[in-house]
């Protein structure tokens, strides 16, 4: 049976409508005549699929599948595809192209756990909450051999690779999704490929191992993924010249808020990073005398611990990973001796949390307790314990060139005692990362070649968003637009310069709601930066400054009192400004860079000197300048934006492969496929609007010159002395393809999908 027989034979090739579906009105007569089946939205909102039994004026009769005859508006009917399309590998092969045959063919490839779908250039990963048979040495030779060619992220890594060699350009897989999508598994999936074919040096085990290293201090457990990322990776790999991996980095991008709450506090039911737990359950006998085992015996909590009733992960052995993540520790030589001091400061963080006080006089003042918890700090970090002591209740505080000393109250203590415990801790990170850089730095010999896997936190949107959310949905407001322009306007710009004919397909740009941070000095991140300076800033003025300078703005609404609400690309967000700018102050706590550089062991001493150089970082390049006389200290948003910019700048100059992960459930349940969360995740992230683009385009495009060096020498008549384009063109003419498959450009050849693989088999085949 062939397809064209069944299908209406104008709808792969005919110019797509703009509306978002494709509707019975839209279909031609002949089409009507030809399509049995459609979907019909029932009242829930999901869509299931009916025959048409007949149809007259504007009612049409249909069946469902359990026997339900309906009566509905041919209007509102969805044309369905033919069977012979279920489960298509690549969303460009539907002849309808509308949300409910999308959801429906994803759904028919995740009951048979095929979780990976094409959709044009992007690969499509739906979540199988469980272990899939896809993966492993079998598999990876599979890609490699090109003998399977279901869609697969080793597919995409394998021609990231190839297009890294064959092009000499840097590659970069750029994974996104929301929180539990399973960006961080699908990042591992593409890192196990890389390292099996660009293996053998042993430096791709140490790559390997960073894994399990970042994600126990950067990952924990939340009430949505048992492994939430609490940072954005990106990890550049190098390759020497002969395909071999040859080192790597790793960039970090994290919201410090948001990194380091989770250490000081934690909602029922969720847990800090998992390596604190590791640590309780599985000290070594060295560490053991000044670690509390974390059992739910009350008495030997940790109170940073304890306050969200949670322990464990089902199916994790914590004590197990902790030995995993101390061989990984080895593996990236980091020294036994540093070891034990990365274990002696997660321990000291957990007794800070312990530390109590106690009021000494009548104006409310505190001091720490001089207990156990507080000796124990001392001795782990290795200070003075009445240095110690007088850094938690008091604060030096500098007003124009003058000191001040106050005396805090309880709550200002127990910001202080927190702050401290959230700089070590960040700083510790930061620490490891840079361990991590050093053992897998790239040698003198480097060729320039790489591949950069980043792995970022998704779009966030809760009953209550913070300053947190704030950041992390401006990051991805960024790298949507990295999505679109790639996707979208270069492509357009591209065949419109090189004087190919194609139909403008308009599609969504969210510049406007970028502009609406990014704009100065009259953008959300400015007014925040100039608000955080005043020191009567507080988070109603802000809330009031915002609403009084961008009420015009259109993505912008101001709501009550502290609330205001973003209009996002992938929807409304209302964000409460309460902390906001505590938060994005990040008080540079002088009296802690004091203490940790008094301390007597050197991670401290690091520390402290560390945290010192990032305060005092001079401001460079346009995009970092906070400008006004304040420069030199950043602010946390600022900051936060030129991590962003650094990776957006990295991400510049590579050729992106794109895979956008989807979650069907909000359960983390296998076999559960929710059709509007999908649907809306889907919509989020422009699938659709991809493969009508892809479909209707040359998504292929090979310059003259490169074309015919290239594949010249497949010529039977010799003509290698002519110019590029008649090299080209004979080619072209000699290999048959067809007319409708391509466009000559002024510079370049378009190439709809598939039309070159027969070319490249039959130059490795003669080669
Ligand atoms: P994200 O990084 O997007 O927040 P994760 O990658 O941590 O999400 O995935 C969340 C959970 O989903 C994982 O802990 C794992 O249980 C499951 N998961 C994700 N991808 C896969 C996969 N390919 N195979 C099996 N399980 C997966
Ligand atoms: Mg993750």
């Amino acid at each position: 049976q062939s397809l064209t027989d069944d299908v209406d034979p104008g709808a792969a090739t005919m110019p797509l409508p703009q509306s978002d579906e494709r509707r019975w009105s839209d279909t031609s007569a002949y089409a009507r005549k030809k399509i049995l089946q459609s979907w019909i939205q029932l009242p829930n909102g999901n869509w299931e699929l009916g025959k048409i039994l007949s149809t007259s004026g504007e009612e049409s009769v249909v069946s469902l599948p359990e026997g339900k005859v309906m009566k509905v508006i041919s209007e509102t009917l969805v044309p369905a595809n033919p069977d012979i399309l279920d489960g298509v590998d690549d969303l460009m092969q539907l002849s309808y192209l509308n949300e409910p045959s999308v959801l429906y063919n994803l759904n028919y490839r995740y009951n048979q756990d095929m979780i990976y779908t094409k959709a044009g250039p992007v690969l499509v990963a739906v979540n199988p909450f469980k272990e899939v048979p896809l993966y492993g040495n079998r598999y990876i030779e599979a890609y490699r051999k090109k003998s399977n060619d279901s869609p697969h992220v080793y597919a995409i890594a394998d021609t990231a690779i190839r297009e890294m060699i064959r092009d000499e350009v840097n590659q970069s897989i750029i994974i996104s999704g929301e929180s539990g999508a399973g960006k961080t598994e699908t990042a591992k999936i593409a890192m196990q490929y890389l390292a099996a074919l660009g293996g053998g040096s042993g430096i791709e085990y140490e790559i390997l191992k960073t894994n399990p290293i970042l994600e126990a201090f950067g990952n924990a457990k939340t009430l949505r993924n048992d492994n939430s990322s609490r940072f954005g990776k990106l990890i550049e790999i190098h390759f020497s010249e002969s395909g071999k991996i040859s080192g790597a980095q790793v960039q970090t991008c994290k919201c410090k808020q948001s990194h380091c709450f989770t250490v000081v506090q934690c909602a029922e039911g969720e847990r800090s990073y998992h390596i604190f737990y590791q640590l309780c359950a599985g000290a070594s006998s060295s560490l053991r005398g000044m670690v509390k085992e974390a059992k739910s015996d009350k008495h030997l909590q940790y109170k940073y611990l304890g306050q969200s009733n949670c322990y464990s992960i089902n199916g994790v052995d914590d004590a197990e990973r902790f030995h995993a993540v101390k061989e990984a520790l080895d593996i990236v030589h980091v020294s036994k001796e540093d070891q034990e001091s990365v274990f002696a400061m997660l321990a000291a963080v957990l007794w800070l949390g312990n530390v109590s006080f106690i009021i000494i006089d009548n104006e409310n003042h505190v001091e720490p307790v001089a207990d156990e918890s507080l000796s124990t700090v001392a001795k782990l970090i290795g200070c003075n314990i009445n240095e110690l002591k007088l850094s938690l209740s008091k604060r030096n505080m500098r007003v124009g060139k003058d000191t001040i000393v106050q005396k805090l109250t309880l709550p200002q203590a127990i910001d202080a005692r927190d702050a401290l415990a959230k700089s070590i801790f960040s700083c510790l990170f930061d620490w490891l990362v840079e361990q991590i850089n050093k053992s897998l730095a790239v040698g003198k010999r480097r060729t320039g070649r790489s591949i950069s896997i980043l792995d970022i936190y998704g779009f966030e949107s809760f009953d209550k968003n913070s300053f947190e959310q704030f950041c992390i949905n401006y990051a991805n407001e960024r790298l949507q637009q990295h999505f679109n322009r790639h996707l979208f306007k270069l492509e357009q710009e591209e065949y419109i310069q090189d004087g190919i004919d194609w139909t403008r397909v308009d599609f969504e740009d969210n510049q406007d709601c970028l502009s609406l941070f990014e704009k100065k000095p009259l953008g959300l991140l400015s007014l925040l930066d100039e608000e955080s300076t005043f020191p009567n800033g507080t988070d109603l003025t802000l809330a009031n400054k915002l609403k009084q300078h961008l009420h015009s703005n259109s993505c912008f609404r101001g709501d009550r009192e502290k609330l205001f609400t973003v209009v996002h690309y992938a929807g409304e967000v209302t964000y409460e400004t309460t902390g906001f700018l505590e938060k994005n102050r990040d008080l540079l706590h002088l009296d802690s860079i004091q203490l940790l550089s008094s301390c007597s062991c050197h991670l401290p001493q690091a520390f402290a000197s560390s945290m010192l150089i990032q305060s005092e970082k001079p401001v460079v390049g346009p995009l970092y300048k906070a400008g006004g006389a304040d420069s030199q200290r950043l602010s946390v948003a600022t900051k936060f934006k030129g991590q962003l910019f650094q990776l957006m700048q990295r991400l510049g100059n590579t050729t992106p492969h794109f895979i956008r992960c989807i979650k069907p459930n909000n359960v983390q349940s296998p076999g559960l496929y929710e059709q509007g969360l999908v649907l809306q995740q889907l919509r989020c992230c422009g699938v659709l609007e991809v493969v009508r683009i892809s479909r209707s385009g040359f998504p292929t495009r090979v310059s003259h010159q490169k074309f015919a060096r290239r594949y010249g020498f497949l010529l039977v008549e010799n003509i290698a002395d002519k110019d590029p384009l008649s090299v080209s063109v004979a080619i072209l003419h000699q290999f048959n393809i067809l007319p409708e498959m391509y466009q000559v450009g002024y510079t370049k050849l378009f190439f709809r999908t598939g039309q070159i693989g027969v070319l490249e088999d039959t130059r490795n085949r003669t080669l």
